[in-house]
């Protein structure tokens, strides 16, 4: 007997739960490329994905995941020898490194572990000492879906505005666009990526690259870039066939459609923001319970550098696959595997996992997923600390609501009563 019969809850940082909307949005015969419903309909993705993005600026759309949004980026700013410095808080952005470095760019990496943000004091020192302004860009994850460590993106944008370094900053929002706060313009990044299948809810198979005016003139002339990867042809295309370099991701573009409507013109993206802000509470309010006795521990010690979309956990090896594989085969509950945190193949990697709380997550998944986990634990014996659950429940219940015998005058209280980011 298994207690996983019924919905499933893939709790793995991307891909990520699809609403059965955006499901129901991509069931339907193949359309015309030329001419009609989807050339008609992709006009409107424009100005949701820039407000998604919060950018007055451009956007290319690829068929890709995130790995092929990091080539595209590269393919677009960069002539070989051209050298970035690379941020990295986890394993994403050591693996966007790795791709750079592939494509004949020459790449500064600072590594900065896996248990926190990048330092800006560190970030500065390296720009002082680029006095001839080798670098032409700073790149790093919004939130490292490994670590999930989230940096601190405005400290970054300080840092060169300080120097007055002429490099454009580049951010990874792979895991974090629509789940944790992120204003392009306003936080002065030159290029976003983000992929489909996280916060964006719909399948693995679209990558997204905002590039401002900045970007695009930098870019201009890099010798990297070849037609497919031509943001410029895309972003600023004349004819539908130009958005995509040849066919359509048609079915994918009637899911976007789907899940912009959700994300921009229902929920609105600062509520889901807060959204997200409220229920990763829960998680760290579960975490932090759990961690009062014996080994479990979340990855990232400082709230502030939490990301809000994934949650990175540790127990003694091999406890963490252990759960995993409890909360799988009894309870329907399917965590993300640890990535990037220890050598595959040794003990360690069995201590690490992740919960996603990105995108299509409510309340009650939330708390459901934390309460197997729980039971996972009691089951296999695993030591944890008491009351987290009910202290998970406290972070979404919010500040208390006033006493019922409250008079009248006092009833504004409740006003501050709801989610802060
Ligand atoms: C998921 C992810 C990637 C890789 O995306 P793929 O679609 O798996 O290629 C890169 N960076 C971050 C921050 C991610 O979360």
């Amino acid at each position: 007997m298994s207690l996983a019969h019924g919905r499933p809850y893939l709790a793995i940082p991307g891909p990520s739960v699809v609403p059965d909307r955006v499901l129901a949005a991509m069931h339907r015969p193949a359309p015309n490329i030329y001419e009609g419903k989807l050339p008609d309909m992709v006009e409107t993705l424009w100005p949701d994905l820039k407000a998604v993005a919060r950018t007055r600026h451009h956007v290319a759309l690829y068929i890709a995941n995130g790995h092929g949004g990091w080539e595209a980026v590269n393919a677009n700013l960069f002539s070989r020898g051209d050298k970035a410095l690379v941020l990295a808080t986890g394993r994403f952005g050591i693996g966007w490194a790795e791709s750079m470095h592939a494509m004949g760019i020459e790449v500064e990496v600072l590594d900065f572990g896996r248990a926190g943000p990048a330092d800006p004091d560190r970030v500065a020192a390296a720009l002082a000492a680029d006095r001839d302004h080798r670098i032409k860009a700073v790149a790093l994850t919004h939130v490292d879906t490994a670590s999930s460590a989230r940096n601190d993106i405005p400290a970054i944008r300080r840092v060169l505005d300080d120097l007055n370094h002429p490099a454009l900053l580049l951010a990874d929002c792979i895991a974090s666009l629509g789940c944790d706060e992120f204003r392009m313009d306003d936080w002065g990044v030159d290029v976003t990526i983000a992929a489909s299948q996280k916060g964006l809810m719909v399948p693995p198979g679209l990558a997204f690259v905002w590039f401002s005016d900045r970007a695009l003139a930098a870019g201009r002339g890099a010798d990297l870039r070849t037609p497919y990867w031509d943001w410029e042809k895309r972003a600023l295309a004349e004819a539908f066939y130009q958005y995509f370099g040849g066919t359509a991701p048609t079915h994918h573009l009637f899911g976007l459609r789907e899940s912009l409507d959700m994300l921009v013109h229902e929920e609105g993206i600062e509520a889901a923001w807060s959204r997200h802000a409220r229920l990763a509470r829960a998680v760290w309010a579960a975490g932090e319970g759990w961690a009062r006795q014996g080994a479990f521990r979340l990855n990232i010690a400082d709230p502030a550098a939490r990301a809000h979309a994934v949650t990175a956990m540790r127990l003694n090896s091999p406890d963490g696959t252990r759960l995993r594989r409890w909360c799988e085969h009894e309870a329907g509950l399917t965590l993300g595997i640890g990535l990037g945190m220890a050598e595959p193949g040794t003990p360690e990697a069995d201590a690490y996992f992740r919960l996603a709380h990105m995108g299509h997550v409510n309340a009650h998944m939330v708390l459901g997923a934390l309460s197997v986990m729980q039971a996972g634990m009691e089951a296999l014996g695993i030591e944890h600390g008491a009351g987290a659950l009910a202290a998970a429940t406290r972070a979404l219940a919010g500040d208390p609501a006033p006493a019922r015998v409250a008079p009248a005058r006092e009833a504004p209280v409740r006003e501050r009563v709801g989610p802060s980011v």
